[in-house]
Order: structure tokens, then C-alpha cells, then sequence
């Protein structure tokens, strides 16, 4: 279904306004990996057209400051929705934080709503023309007291939205396949990008029909055109200053969320840092197919390459199924091996076992190691079956609890059994007594 994210400062009403639209009906459908903490997303039905309603949360100002943070929440949803709704506070009148979040919605390439809130009394109506100003077209009233224009809303946003979601994963075969090229500041994203399309002679495409900065890049490799995902500012080169390291965080959020695959670019002359680890573990959490790009290879001599080895042991074996390339954007060094393992992580990340096949792969392994014993009683593993992909996700049905260690194991052989490099897998265990 296509996303509406809803934007908006604390205390204007939005929780409200969300319910009303969501006709009360508060339950959560699904939780977006890897932003849980603020953003939910809702399943919304209006005339028959169903939506995915996103409630980005409140602004809280961090370290960097209410406006930053404010920025970086409008940018994230432009990014990863097919339309905005800013929810303004009609009784208080557009603040300088609405005005910056507009400033930043108003280049938005997607659709942009605006709601305004607390329009309890018709005298309040022309506080909301006052919202004009703010650049993005009508503002629409409404009352959260009594639901007064929330139908009108409603199908303001239905003629907003696409029909179908510009992420819909689903509808494979069709366009490039996206990559995002994420990884800490100065590991050589700029240099790689520069390198992949300039070397190949490939066009660097403006996404048509936008006013804004075109986000993505089409790149081609070897022979096939990938959509690597929110470029803009690595084809300028805009240095992140330190201080908006919240803000290039939820930017590199922005990037995997938005990809089939991400490519992490890795310093490889500098010892694996934490902050390598952290965009790692948001690939893994956002479910994404991973490839580990070393980066700076002409820098690297016999002594690092000891020192890598058991850095790599240590920090990196919980993603060993994710395949290494060594390269240097500087040299071009191996570039061109880039390529075959993205298409080997998405083959992986799109790969369905039949059901046939797991379970008679899963009564041998179980034959062979039994679940350990808890409480006196030995669990069952009755049945597989692989519910989803994009990524793997596979449901157990056991007769009882199996031990994440148990889980571990058993992930380990479905993988030397079924081959998912350069994809994550996902095991659930549903009980059943
Ligand atoms: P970004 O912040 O990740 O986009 O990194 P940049 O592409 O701006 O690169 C940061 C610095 O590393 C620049 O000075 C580059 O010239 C340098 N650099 C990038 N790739 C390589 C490489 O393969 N080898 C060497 N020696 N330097 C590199």
C-alpha cells in the first residue's frame, strides 16, 4: 500500500488528528525495522483504498537542536513515504519550526498536505488561511474535538497518493535494483560513486520530473543499470560536519530503508570502528541484503592485513554470511568485482525454498540434533515453512520453547544447506502446545 507520513511538533494535535483518520481503529500492523523507536506505521482504509498511515513521532531536539532534528524528521519522511501530511496547530499559527519543517517539505518531489488542527469554532477559519504562507498549497481544517473536516482530508490525501507505493518491492523485474551506499564519513563513498560512474562512462541520471535535487544516481555496472538510492549529497560532496552526526545517521537510515541491498563502505586501512558496526547492524535490522565494501586497499600493507584478520574475527563474524570485496575507489582496484556480489546478495534475499524441501531438510537435522531438553520435556519441531522473503523469514512450529543458542544452530545449517550469502535470515518459533 502507499505511505502517508504524518510530520508535525509536539502538542498540535497530530495523535488526534491519527486517530480520526485511522477511524480509531489503533492497531499496529507492522513495525518498520531499524526506526521502531520513532516512527509506527498503520494499516488505514478510506472509501476502499487502503494506506499505510506513518506517525514519525514528536520532534524531540537533540544535541544538534529542535530545528535539525526537525529537519532530518521531514527529510526522512519525504524520503521513504509517497506523501507528507504537516500537521500545523491553526489556533497558534505557523511557528519559525513549522516554517523550517515547510522550507523542507516544499522540495519534496512527493506530494505535500497540510492539516490544520484545532479548527473547533468557524471563527478559527481564518486563522487557518493565514497557513497559506507556508507554501504548500490549501490548508485543510480540522477539528479533533469533533471530527469536523477529516472526510474532506481523507480524500484530499487519497487523490495525493499514487496508486501504487514507490517502494513496492513486489513488483520485481521492474527498474533497477536499489543499492545504498552507506558507511562512515571519509571511508571513500563519494571517491567509489565518482569512480563507478565515471569510469563506465555511465550517464549520472537526474530522476525525471523532479524541481528538487535529484536523490538517486543510476549507475551502470557491469553490463546491468543499478538506482543507487539517495546520492544527492555524495555527487556534491558535502561533508557531514560533526555536529550533524544525528542528522547523517537517520540520513544512512533513510538510504538502507529505501534500498533492496546495501553496500557498507569500509576504511580499510583504519581499524573496524563502532560506527562500522552500527550501519551494519541497521542493515541487519532493516532486513536488508548486505555487501562489505574495503575501501583504500593501496593503503593497506602486511601488518594491517594481519591486524584485519583478527579484527574481522572479532567484530564481524555475526555477518559472515556477507561477502568482502577489497577495493580502492582510488586505483579502481577490484571494482568491477562489486557487482556479481550484489547480484549473488539479492538472488539470496529474493530465494524461496519450497516447502517440500525444508521440511525434509529440517526432519533430518532435527533427527540427527534434537532440541535440547527444558523443564524435563523434549520440544518437537513439527513443521516449516518459509513465510515471507525479501528478506528469507522462516516460521518453526515447535511443541516447545527452542533456545536461541538451538535457533542459532539451526540457522547456521539452513544456511550450509540452502545458501542465503549476503542476505539476512530470519527464524521465528511459534509454540504451539
Ligand atoms: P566519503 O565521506 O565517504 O564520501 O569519502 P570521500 O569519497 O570524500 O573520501 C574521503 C577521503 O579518502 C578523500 O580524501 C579521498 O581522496 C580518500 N580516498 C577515497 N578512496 C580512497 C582509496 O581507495 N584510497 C586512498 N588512498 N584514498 C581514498
Amino acid at each position: 500500500a502507499p505511505v502517508l507520513a504524518v510530520v508535525g511538533r509536539p502538542n498540535v494535535g497530530k495523535s488526534t488528528l491519527v486517530n480520526r483518520l485511522l477511524g480509531r481503529r489503533e492497531a499496529v500492523v507492522q513495525d518498520i525495522p531499524g526506526v521502531t523507536r520513532d516512527r509506527v506505521a498503520y494499516d488505514a482504509l478510506w472509501n476502499g483504498r487502503r494506506f499505510t498511515l506513518v506517525d514519525t513521532g514528536g520532534w524531540e531536539p537533540d544535541a544538534t537542536g529542535l530545528q535539525a532534528a526537525v529537519a532530518a524528521q521531514a527529510d526522512l519522511a519525504m524520503q521513504t513515504a509517497d506523501a507528507v501530511l504537516l500537521v500545523v496547530d491553526a489556533s497558534v499559527g505557523a511557528t519559525a519550526t513549522d516554517e523550517a519543517v515547510a522550507r523542507v517539505l516544499r522540495r519534496s518531489d512527493r506530494p505535500v498536505l497540510l492539516a490544520a488542527t484545532k479548527v473547533d469554532d468557524d471563527r478559527l477559519i481564518s486563522d487557518t488561511a493565514a497557513l497559506w504562507r507556508l507554501g504548500l498549497g490549501e490548508p485543510h481544517p480540522v477539528s479533533g474535538l469533533h471530527g469536523r473536516g477529516s472526510g474532506d482530508l481523507l480524500d484530499a490525501i487519497l487523490e495525493a497518493l499514487p496508486e501504487t507505493p514507490r517502494d513496492d518491492f513486489g513488483a520485481t523485474g521492474t527498474g533497477p535494483r536499489r543499492v545504498a551506499l552507506v558507511g562512515k564519513p571519509n571511508v571513500g563513498k563519494s571517491s567509489l560513486l565518482n569512480r563507478v560512474s565515471g569510469e563506465l562512462r555511465s550517464v549520472v541520471h537526474d530522476v525525471a520530473g523532479t524541481t528538487v535535487d535529484p536523490v538517486d544516481s543510476l549507475v551502470e555496472l557491469d553490463g546491468e543499470v543499478w538506482r543507487f538510492v539517495d546520492t544527492a549529497g555524495l555527487r556534491k560532496r558535502v561533508q557531514t560536519a560533526s555536529g550533524m552526526e544525528y542528522y547523517a545517521s537517520l540520513r544512512t537510515r533513510a538510504a538502507i530503508e529505501a534500498a533492496e541491498v546495501a553496500v557498507v563502505l569500509i576504511d580499510a586501512s583504519e581499524p573496524i570502528a563502532e560506527q562500522d558496526q552500527r550501519v551494519i547492524s541497521m542493515v541487519e535490522e532493516a532486513g536488508r541484503a548486505l555487501v562489505l565494501v574495503f575501501n583504500k586497499w593501496d593503503l593497506v600493507d602486511e601488518d594491517r592485513r594481519h591486524a584485519m584478520k583478527r579484527e574481522l574475527e572479532r567484530d564481524l563474524v555475526r555477518v559472515q554470511w556477507a561477502e568482502r570485496v577489497n577495493v580502492s575507489a582510488l586505483t579502481g582496484r577490484a571494482v568491477a568485482k562489486i557487482a556479481p556480489v550484489l547480484r549473488t546478495a539479492l538472488a539470496s534475499w529474493d530465494k524461496r525454498i519450497p516447502t517440500g524441501r525444508l521440511n525434509g531438510w529440517l526432519s533430518d537435522v532435527i533427527a540427527a540434533t534434537p532440541p535440547p531438553v527444558r523443564g524435563g520435556k523434549q520440544p518437537k519441531v513439527l513443521f516449516a515453512t518459509q513465510a515471507q522473503t525479501r528478506p528469507p523469514t522462516f516460521v518453526l512450529f515447535s511443541t516447545g520453547f527452542l533456545e536461541a543458542g538451538y535457533r542459532r544452530f539451526l540457522e547456521r545449517r539452513l544456511r550450509e544447506e540452502f545458501g542465503f550469502t549476503g542476505s539476512p535470515v530470519r527464524i521465528s518459533v511459534r509454540v504451539r502446545e
